[in-house]
């Protein structure tokens, strides 16, 4: 039953590199305007497992439904799960904007080139339509003015700000972040963080991978704790937080105290 409400849904997804079973049957749905938050220990798949959810990575097992339609895969060699049809693969990809932990903007393009490039080529966006919307949203990240900025002259936060910019320039249904501050100096992260805090505010469909406890109690509506591979535990933050059940979790949130 597909869920009215339903932007993203996980079944079951298996991911091995060799030997190493990395995914271990990961099934999470992301309702709209809902803020997820996915912690975890280093090595616990949470980046294989964004990865597998836009295909960057194949995985060996499950289904991907972003916003109501399923993503036909189907064994490739070697047996991992391939998108059987390559316009719906790239109509998929456009619903779901990724953010990196090293921001991967193009370096040899300007901010705003940066911003309309998927615009321009993926949806067929005129040129003009794609550099107002660019600006604008360039505006909402608090980067008016930077348009014909190289990436390399701009702080961490700032380009962090553009890949949000360039993530929202394609509307998509879900935007995942891989540690959006995990690279950037503890005085930019704030200015990072306030930009997705809008972000959630607005409505938008988040799923975040994150060490930044406050923003994961305060912003997050669910909590997600991955232990190798599985979901240890799940609930809304005040609950995971204050009242953590597995050992695992009490574990790893004596870290952040
Ligand atoms: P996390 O993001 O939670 O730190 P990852 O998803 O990056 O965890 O990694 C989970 C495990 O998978 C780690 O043991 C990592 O070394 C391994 N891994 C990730 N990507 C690859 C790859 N391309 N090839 C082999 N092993 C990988
Ligand atoms: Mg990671």
């Amino acid at each position: 039953m597909q869920h009215a409400q339903e932007a993203l849904r996980t079944v079951d997804i298996h991911k091995s590199f060799g030997k190493m079973e990395v995914l271990k049957g990961l099934s999470i749905t992301a309702h709209k305007g809902e803020v997820i938050a996915m912690l975890g220990a280093s090595g616990s798949g949470k980046s294989t497992f964004l990865r597998c959810i836009n295909l960057l990575e194949h995985p060996d097992k499950g289904r991907i439904i972003v916003d109501g339609e399923e993503i036909d895969l189907k064994p490739g060699q070697g047996g991992q799960l391939q998108a059987a049809d390559r316009k719906q693969l790239e109509r998929m990809r456009t619903r779901l904007g990724m953010v990196f932990q090293q921001f991967n903007l193009w370096a040899h393009m300007t901010v705003l080139q940066n911003v309309i490039e998927a615009p321009v080529h993926v949806l067929g966006m005129s040129r003009r339509d794609a550099i107002d919307r660019a600006q604008a949203l360039l505006a909402k990240v608090g980067l008016s003015g930077r348009d014909a900025q190289y990436p390399g002259f701009l702080s961490g936060g700032q380009q962090q700000r553009v890949a949000i910019a360039r993530a929202l320039a394609m509307d998509p249904t879900v935007l995942l972040f891989d540690e959006p501050t995990s690279a950037l100096d503890p005085e930019l992260v704030g200015e990072v963080l306030k930009v997705m805090r809008d972000l959630a505010d607005e409505g938008r469909t988040m799923i975040v991978v994150t060490h930044e406890m406050s923003f994961a109690r305060d912003v997050a509506n669910r909590v997600i704790f991955l232990h190798q591979g599985l979901i240890e535990e799940e609930g809304p933050p005040q609950e995971l937080f204050n009242n953590p059940r597995s050992p695992r979790l009490i574990q790893f949130l004596e870290r952040y105290r």
